[in-house]
């Protein structure tokens, strides 16, 4: 008999999660900026260069973390969000996985600074590809820094097929988007080499869906508001004139999470049946609040699909409540007078 079954060093293991939890510059984006917000931060600084895929670095004014938890930040399976399986099931942060700060540590150069309210002197730790270099204490602000650099630095096929700047940086925007459209009682602000591209201060939701589109959006909107005891709706549809091509205006959160859904999409389709000219899409930012018990959002290890205990009620309800609103406000069908 021969035994050939060996368990992999933890840095393999970080390595093969990262496979999955980090794509590309967004992926880093939007964990750094979740864990930022399940810190309770009230303001949050994004500062890139080069689409991220030389620095993505993110900034909060939240809890902070004491020298210990910094450290075993970056172990695998190593989170203060959950205790036990049964949590899973009544999740009110955007994390519970405890992977990220692993996976992102074992493909990047890492610096992370963080200071608990009421210390001197906070910690630092800077860790290359899964390897601790260092960690000290710092002189930092509440809060923390996490610094993530050189992307894929030990993985030359995922750095060679990201895509060119431009595309990237757009990955980046979209990401930073949906995390400030789930969150306008948090300020944001985005910086790319060096330029400010976003500044969003704390505000009401129409308010941030301006910020982020354009002032012209604000007289576009319609808003949706039902309550049903399985499912809350509230946010905006924009008038079918504001239809687009594209469905990059097309925002559904649950539970302040960004997430996909084909067939929710489908309900806000047919509730604008009628009403829009042909190969246009209906603009849509929509917050729907469920009981955590009714969905499972740990499908997929990036977060943005989620499990729906009863999706065709949900579908019933959202259809009707976008077809009112829009009844409501004597919203007309767009003619096509070219065809
Ligand atoms: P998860 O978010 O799933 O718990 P992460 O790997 O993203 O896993 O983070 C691990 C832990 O590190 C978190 O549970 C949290 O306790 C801590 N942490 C990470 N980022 C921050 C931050 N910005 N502020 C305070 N604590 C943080
Ligand atoms: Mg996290």
């Amino acid at each position: 008999m021969t035994d050939i079954i060996q368990l992999l060093p933890d840095h393999v293991a970080n390595q093969i999660a990262a496979g999955e939890v980090v794509q590309r510059p967004a992926s880093v984006v939007k964990e750094l900026l979740e864990n930022a917000i399940d810190a309770n931060s009230s303001e949050i600084k994004l500062i890139l260069k080069e689409a991220g895929k030389t620095l993505v670095q993110v900034i909060d004014n939240g809890k902070g973390m004491s020298t210990t938890d910094a450290r075993l930040s970056f172990e695998r399976h190593a989170t203060s969000k959950i205790r036990s399986a049964e949590d899973l099931f009544q999740l009110n942060t955007k994390g519970f996985r405890g992977e990220a700060l692993a996976s992102i540590a074992a493909i990047a150069h890492v610096e992370l600074k963080t200071k608990q309210e009421n210390q001197e002197l906070g910690s630092q730790i800077i860790i290359e590809g899964s390897n601790v270099k260092s960690q000290d204490v710092a002189v930092t602000p509440k809060g923390t820094s996490v610094a993530v650099k050189n992307l894929f630095f030990n993985i030359p096929a995922r750095r060679n097929f990201l895509k060119s700047n431009t595309v990237e940086l757009r990955h980046v925007v979209d990401e930073f988007h949906r995390v400030a459209l789930a969150h306008p009682g948090i300020a944001f602000s985005m910086y790319h080499n060096g330029s400010e591209l976003f500044n969003l201060p704390l505000s009401n939701y129409r308010q941030r869906v301006v910020n982020i589109f354009g002032s012209k959006t604000n007289e576009k909107l319609v808003p949706v508001e039902e309550e049903t005891e399985v499912l809350k709706v509230s946010g905006f549809v924009g008038k079918p004139e504001y239809s687009k091509k594209t469905k990059s205006e097309q925002f559904f959160f649950v539970n302040n999470r960004f997430i996909k859904s084909p067939y929710l999409n489908h309900a806000i389709n047919a509730a604008f049946e009628g009403l829009l000219r042909d190969g246009y899409h209906p603009t849509y930012f929509l917050n729907l609040t469920v009981d955590p018990k009714t969905i499972d959002i740990n499908i997929h290890p990036t977060k943005t699909e989620i499990k729906f205990d009863d999706e065709h009620t949900l579908y019933a309800i959202l259809r009707s409540a976008v077809k009112h609103s829009l009844g409501q406000f004597n919203v007309a069908p767009i003619l096509d007078f070219e065809s």
